[in-house]
């Protein structure tokens, strides 16, 4: 059903490059900083740091189906098995002395941090997990501390975070020694764009039917578009996998319609990727859009606006935002997307991206007449993940929704 994906070849040389710059063969190793997913990553680029992200890391160990053997090691130094899997399995495994980027990508070890940097726009599990590394390496650490669950956002939150922001920059600037160029913090954040409005041109072009891609293949093309931005090599990546995927499209036109197009919210389950894809395709389904891909589409970021697009567009994103925003984004993205149904992932441990806790399915099937299924899981920890039900939940779910077009 879905194409062949050439340009991964090129991804993963691109991502193995880019890991092992962390730990150059001659010279010294550069200045690393670590930084949440969503935290202002182009600043520390901009001011010469590598930047490290931990939650793609979490997110290999998942997809490597190494977590559960890491998990306990950091359960049984207390963290609790309710908080973040991703953190849980990157602080076991280093307490382990292990990581997946040694077979993936060649590099003996993780790379150590000088500087961390979280935004607690996500959540305020990454405060706790950088903190760790705060204390084991002496790294400097900068939290930003992001307002709230938003609805309409005012110039009063953007400032709130721009100031911090500025305020992050003399920290750094007084820490290391090192002077921001407002040059190149434009040029940065003018790349970040660049790549999040290509990543956005790719995600939308499941929009055709059939969809010449899924949720699952975005899941593995989304790493450029968290760990390469504010670089030229993620805008070129793009633009290669759009040119590819167009390609595709005009040799391949609309045939038959897949049965069903399905909308996913929330995480992914990364050791389970291949698993959802088969059942899927077998069922002669497609989900062709998600809530997860979409949160690395920043719409605002402008190089000509480098702190202030920063600021907006890092507190809008999606599990930032209220209850009332969540509702009219899934609508949309349901309507837009042209779906019959939509799944909610209940992931355990991560209640800050999973939207099925506050009635959001019920509203949506009431209001909007949008069927919708919940699957129990985890992004990491498989403990909590069962296959025989949720085939039988899923081929129920898409069983109703036939009778239902009877
Ligand atoms: S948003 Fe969820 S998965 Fe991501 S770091 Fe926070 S708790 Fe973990």
């Amino acid at each position: 059903m879905s194409m062949k994906i050439e340009s991964t070849k090129i991804l993963k040389k691109m991502t193995t490059e880019y890991f092992q710059s962390f730990f150059p063969k001659e010279g010294k190793r550069p200045l690393t900083a670590w930084c949440s997913s969503i935290g202002p990553s182009e600043i520390l680029t901009a001011m010469g740091f590598q930047v490290y992200y931990p939650e793609n890391h979490g997110a290999l160990l998942g997809a490597t189906r190494t977590s559960n053997d890491h998990i306990p090691k950091a359960h049984s130094i207390g963290y609790h098995p309710d908080i973040c899997s991703y953190l849980s399995s990157d602080i076991g495994a280093y307490l382990n002395g292990q990581t997946p980027l040694t077979k993936t990508y060649g590099i003996p070890e993780i790379p150590k941090p000088d500087l961390l940097v979280y935004s607690t726009n996500q959540c305020r599990e990454v405060q706790d997990w950088f903190g760790f590394y705060e204390k084991e390496f002496g790294a400097k650490m900068i939290g930003i501390s992001s307002p709230w669950k938003l609805g309409v956002m005012g110039s009063e939150e953007v400032t709130y975070v721009k100031n911090q922001l500025k305020e992050m920059i003399k920290t750094i600037e007084d820490h290391f020694k090192l002077k921001l160029d407002p040059q190149k913090l434009k040029e940065v954040v003018g790349l970040s764009a660049e790549s999040s409005k290509l990543w956005k041109t790719f995600l939308r072009k499941a929009k055709s039917t059939p969809a010449p891609f899924s949720f699952f293949d975005g899941c593995i093309q989304m790493a450029p578009a968290v760990v390469l931005r504010g670089r030229a090599d993620a805008v070129e990546y793009y633009k290669t996998l759009n040119g590819e995927v167009d390609q595709y499209l005009a040799t391949n036109p609309p045939s038959t319609k897949p049965e069903f197009r399905l909308y996913w919210d929330g995480m992914p389950i990364w050791g389970k990727l291949r698993f959802f894809s088969d059942l899927f395709k077998e069922n002669n389904t497609t989900v062709v859009g998600s809530t997860y891909c979409d949160s690395w589409i920043f719409d605002c970021l402008d190089g000509d606006n480098p702190l202030e697009s920063m600021a907006m567009a890092y507190t809008r994103i999606f599990i930032n935002r209220s209850e009332e925003i969540k509702e009219a984004t899934l609508k949309n993205m349901y309507e837009e997307y042209d779906c019959d149904g939509m799944i909610f992932h209940d992931s355990k441990t991560c209640p800050y991206n999973s939207n099925n806790r506050f009635c959001l399915p019920q509203r949506l099937s009431d209001k909007f007449n949008i069927p919708n299924l919940v699957i129990d899981g985890d992004l990491n920890d498989l403990r909590c993940f069962s296959e025989e039900q949720t085939v039988t939940a899923v081929e129920s779910f898409l069983e109703q929704l036939r009778i239902d077009k009877l």
